[in-house]
């Protein structure tokens, strides 16, 4: 479109955008800009997010527009209940337009795929300039992920973190790793010792304009999935702040060891629960990366547990990131093990004798979130091994944690999870027998089934459903180097045992039960 000249520059801001920072409001002044700000309801219900996450965005948002209106922007912010609120990102935007006549629109690129496409539209669609910025907020770009993996086969995590790395600085000396080793993975895979009693993180009251937002989620959004019984996030930058402080003051050392504990009843352990404000904008990955490298130079955190969370934040989410925008679209619909399943429905209620499930189930509903473990290796595990529908596992992943939006999401579930990749994210499946349960965490001693007992009755189910899983798909893992040898043991078992794993899953397979429609997307 031709494009004309009006007045100020509009600049929307999404809600996982909520940082000063925003390159959208870089060099930008106060009397030339329109900040708009919209709570729309195809954002709120494209999957059906719990309640905390929908509480969690919009009162941030409407935090930062205070925020941002105090320092003397103007903010045109949208609210889902506006009468004439047109339900989309596009369609507030075309609303904003006839508001304000801009001469321009600044906007930073979208997190996640499907809104990326919408604002491409949108030269097309509006009467004036419209800049996409990069987001910066990201250590690496988008095109030098891209730069990264073309020509590569496997994309593995490990090497893209030594270049984020060398490009950031962190943990180095000259151009070798502080301590002569890049990762220190092996060292944080200590198993609980009984209570782990480790430290409360602050937990926030919920303040006025929290208590509005979910009085309106519980009206609108009221079958949703989750609690909004005890709703303790962080919304505003200082709350943020005061979760970070908490962190490195008081779990920073023992992150790393109990990385991938997992205890009854502690549902935080020593995890930064920092994911919901960095990826919403409230805090700096960055920023987080250098103050536990300084805790560790100056001797307050050891190299484990610092070089794990630095691991976590410039080599996971970066990754994912890249990941996911390379992939795109065609990761959604990735399905390499034709996985078909319907997700049973003990995911949306917790109501399963698995004590090890229902127990990261009750924590995701009560606070929609549960840490990398129990997502990984409980939930995850399960869905993999039972070969739950790729589709129906991404959706719950990202309507349930309040950290989840698609571009991180997606990666973790379609191809750390479910493989569903074929082995681009992953050397090997991430498959496990009930043993892993038992030895990483306290869940079985109470559980009605024995991780001791392999098949029949009171056999923990995932012990039949590992052999299961590794006995349908033996064609493609045998040829895996990391995998292919289990298959030796599988024949050397003989073929009535073989009977006995297979029939004891199949059994088991046949007692779930599916998940209804309407769960995760409206019916
Ligand atoms: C199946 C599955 C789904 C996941 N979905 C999400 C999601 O939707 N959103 C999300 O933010 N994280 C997701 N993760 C990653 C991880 O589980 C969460 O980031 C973490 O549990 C958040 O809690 P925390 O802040 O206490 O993390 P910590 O354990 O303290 O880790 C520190 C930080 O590292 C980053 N991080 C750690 N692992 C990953 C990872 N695998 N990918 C990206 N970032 C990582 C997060 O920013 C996190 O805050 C998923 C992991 C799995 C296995
Ligand atoms: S016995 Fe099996 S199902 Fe029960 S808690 Fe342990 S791993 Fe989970």
């Amino acid at each position: 479109m031709a494009t004309q000249q009006f007045g100020a520059v509009l600049v929307p801001i999404l809600g996982d955008q909520l940082t000063r920072d925003l390159a959208s409001l870089r060099g930008r002044t106060k009397d030339d800009t329109v900040i708009l700000m919209m709570e729309v309801w195809d954002e709120a219900t494209y999957v059906k997010h719990h309640k905390q996450k929908i509480t969690l965005i919009f009162s941030a948002m409407r935090h930062f527009a205070a925020d941002l209106r105090d320092a003397g922007w103007q903010v045109d912010y949208v609210k889902l209940t506006d009468p004439d609120n047109a339900g989309s990102f596009t369609g507030e935007v075309a609303r904003a337009v006839e508001r304000h006549s801009p001469r321009a629109i600044h906007i930073v690129e979208a997190g996640e795929w499907r809104v990326q496409q919408a604002i491409e539209e949108w030269p097309d669609k509006f009467d004036c300039e419209i800049e996409i910025l990069p987001d910066d907020r990201f250590i690496a770009s988008i095109t030098e992920f891209r730069d990264w993996a073309e020509g590569r086969e496997t994309f593995r995590m490990e090497f893209f973190y030594r270049e984020m790395r060398r490009k950031t600085g962190l943990l180095m000396d000259g151009d070798k790793p502080v301590g002569d080793q890049w990762n220190l993975d092996k060292e944080n895979r200590k198993p609980p010792k009984g209570e782990m009693d480790a430290p409360q993180r602050p937990l926030f009251e919920p303040d006025a304009v929290t208590r509005e937002v979910i009085a309106l989620v519980e009206d609108k959004f009221s079958d949703h999935f989750g609690s909004l019984e005890h709703f303790e996030w962080p919304v505003t930058r200082e709350e943020a702040e005061e979760t970070a402080e908490a962190f490195f003051a008081e779990r920073l050392t023992k992150f790393g060891d109990y990385q991938d504990a997992m205890v009854h009843g502690e549902d935080d352990l020593w995890h930064s629960m920092l994911s919901t404000s960095i990826n919403l904008g409230l805090l700096d990955p960055l920023n987080l990366c250098r103050r536990a490298e300084a805790a560790y130079e100056a001797g307050e955190a050891p190299l484990n547990s610092v070089e794990g969370f630095i691991r976590q934040i410039i080599g996971w989410r970066e990754y994912v990131r890249g990941f996911y925008w390379y992939f795109m679209p065609g990761l959604e619909s990735d399905n390499a093990l034709n996985a078909r399943r319907a997700l049973p429905e003990f995911y949306w209620t917790g109501d399963t004798d698995m004590r090890c499930l229902s127990d990261s189930i009750r924590s995701t509903h009560n606070n929609a979130h549960a840490h990398h473990i129990q997502r990984l290796m409980v939930l995850g595990n399960f869905a993999l091994l039972a070969g739950c529908n790729t589709r129906d596992v991404q959706d719950w992943y990202l309507a349930v944690y309040a950290d989840a939006y698609e571009w991180v999401e997606l990666p973790n579930v379609a191809a750390m999870v479910l493989y569903a990749d074929g082995g681009k994210l992953a050397s090997k499946p991430y498959a496990a027998s009930g043993n892993y349960i038992n030895k990483m965490s306290n869940y079985c001693k109470e559980c009605r089934y024995s991780p001791a007992k392999k098949t029949g009755e009171g056999a923990c189910p995932f012990n039949p459903l590992y052999w299961h899983f590794m006995d349908r798909h033996r064609e493609r893992l045998e040829q895996n180097h990391r995998i292919g040898r289990i298959y030796s043991t599988w024949d050397r078992m003989g073929e009535e045992k073989q009977r006995d794993y297979l029939d004891s899953a199949e059994a088991f397979l046949d007692t779930l039960v599916p998940a209804a429609k309407g769960w995760a997307r409206q019916g």
